[in-house]
């Protein structure tokens, strides 16, 4: 088994909700469910989700507020999903940087096709297509297939764990600041040095033979990590 793709679900009418869900965990994504516009923002800064697909009209704040305010921070591919088929509003949820539009009803088909493209825009963005993969001693990366092993044995992190890998081996050999890899995991909002430490604590338990004297993911005291070129 990969590590799963996370889907952010943000959808304030249940029967609709669930049946995305269920759509997307029987096809082996990951999901959280929110009901409101401001349990997306912090959903979106505490899970960091691979893809949003977010309703636009919620009890709180305007899908579209939400969109504005994510977009001041993430790239994250957001697929607006709503009843509305008014073309100016598919138009300006565009606009203000929703990836992909979804009208209800829609059809499974349709769904996982629509999430899988933005799914492989999210990696084209982060700079995930060049090279597919990457290996340094024992440990191999494939990002396509979202698959880390160790030795040939794949290891199973969370989502963030995994991020945070993907995020260090993308600049192997360069020094990340925690301040750094916090806003590309966290977003800006958010001051979460703590559970980098956390989050890093476990990669290396998961990782490294020796969790005290890591030879992937070094430490740069005081500065941040790094993750090896070579070992
Ligand atoms: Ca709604």
């Amino acid at each position: 088994m990969n590590n799963k793709a996370l889907v952010l679900v943000v959808e304030d009418d249940e029967t609709i909700c669930n049946f995305i869900s269920a759509i997307l965990t029987s096809n082996g994504y990951g999901i959280v469910k929110v009901s409101k516009g401001n349990d997306a923002l912090s959903a979106a800064a505490s899970h960091c989700p691979d893809v949003i697909l977010l309703d636009l009209g919620l009890p709180d704040i305007d899908g579209t507020d939400v969109l504005k305010i994510l977009r001041q921070w993430t790239g994250i591919p957001v697929i607006v999903v709503s009843a509305r088929s008014h073309e100016r509003e598919k138009v300006e949820a565009l606009d203000l940087g929703a990836d992909d539009y979804i009208t209800k009803p829609f059809g499974t088909a349709e769904l996982l096709a629509r999430v899988r493209a933005a799914l492989r825009r999210g990696q084209k963005d982060a700079g995930h297509l060049e090279p597919g993969e990457m290996s340094v001693g024992d440990l191999e990366i494939n990002y396509e297939k979202r698959l880390i092993k160790l030795a040939g044995k794949v290891i199973h992190f969370t989502p963030i764990e995994y991020k945070i890998v993907v995020l260090l081996s993308r600049y192997a050999g360069k020094v990340l600041t925690h301040d750094f890899i916090v806003k590309e995991i966290w977003g800006p909002y958010t001051n979460e040095v703590q559970a980098l430490r956390v989050n890093m604590a476990n990669i290396r338990r998961k990782l490294e033979e020796n969790p005290a004297e890591p030879k992937y993911i070094v430490t740069e005291l005081g500065v941040g990590y790094k993750m090896a070129e070579e070992v």
